[in-house]
């Protein structure tokens, strides 16, 4: 009877540490997450007038998907391109799943939904369900990408054919309407650091070659696509930057 009468304040006294080592807990874990977020002071100057963020050259899928998410963080964001939309490229026209899920994201120019509702909405998306390959001695193996409830297959095509001359020319639009400044029919040749300003002067050339060439500044230049440019950072070093190439701000 003794003990079963010593059980409530038993229990209350281990309650009451619980809370107080949950209190602890809640209290550390606070301290170390407000440490982890704490702002980082922001080194750079302000960006003089007509200077952008980031300056993105080519404007193929990887460009102008890089543009439109980077002026929707609200970044001043710069996309040139050497042709004019819509241009053709050679390409399988295939648009795998991961592809779709960011058309998705992406909101079409039009602001009717997103870029991948609009085309399959124009009939310009064709969603391939079967697919697979024949080896030249015969072996096969084709296969479904929607199946059944439950079988591990996707719910839906594991790709939609879109012909490059429109859905370059959709994510390009896409990018403009998100903020980025699209310029067409400029080609970059020459892009230079310049440490003073902290900023890259990225020079193009008209496609017409006739208005000579044009000038613009940006923090951070990325080069998206087959694009070949020559660039000097402050110690006047040169080199080519090919695809993929991110060139920060050197300061
Ligand atoms: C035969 C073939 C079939 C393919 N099939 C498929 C497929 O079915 N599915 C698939 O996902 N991928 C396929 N690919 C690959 C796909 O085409 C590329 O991976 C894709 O185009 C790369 O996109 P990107 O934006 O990096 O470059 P790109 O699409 O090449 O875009 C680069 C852009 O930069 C512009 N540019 C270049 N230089 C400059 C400059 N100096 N100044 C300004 N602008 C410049 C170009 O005009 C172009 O618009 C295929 C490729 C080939 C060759």
């Amino acid at each position: 009877m003794e003990i079963l009468s010593g059980l409530p304040s038993v229990t209350l006294l281990y309650s009451g540490l619980a809370l107080i080592l949950i209190f602890f807990c809640l209290w550390y874990l606070r301290r170390v997450t407000v440490k982890e977020v704490s702002p980082v002071s922001n080194t750079y100057t302000p960006l003089p007038d007509g200077a952008y963020d980031v300056c993105i050259v080519g404007a193929g899928p990887a460009g102008s998907v890089t543009a439109y998410f980077a002026a929707r963080a609200g970044l001043r964001v710069l996309l040139v391109e050497k042709k004019k939309f819509p241009r053709q490229k050679i390409c399988g026209d295939a648009v795998c799943t991961q592809a779709q899920d960011i058309m998705e994201q992406m909101e079409s120019a039009t602001g009717k939904g997103s870029v991948l509702d609009e085309i399959l909405r124009e009939g310009k998306g064709h969603a391939a369900v079967n697919g697979g390959l024949v080896s030249p001695s015969g072996y096969s193996y084709i296969g479904s990408s929607v199946g059944e409830e439950n079988s591990g297959k996707l719910a839906r095509s594991a790709v939609i054919a879109i012909k490059r001359i429109v859905l370059d020319e959709k994510l390009a639009r896409s990018a403009a309407h998100a903020g980025a400044h699209l310029v067409e029919e400029m080609s970059v040749e020459d892009a230079r650091f310049d440490a003073d300003g902290s900023l890259w002067e990225i020079r193009g050339e008209h496609a017409s070659g006739s208005s000579g060439t044009t000038s613009f500044y940006a923090r951070v230049l990325v080069c998206a696509g087959r694009c070949t440019i020559a660039s000097r950072d402050a110690s006047g070093h040169s080199e080519r930057s090919t695809s993929g190439d991110m060139l920060p701000c050197l300061r």
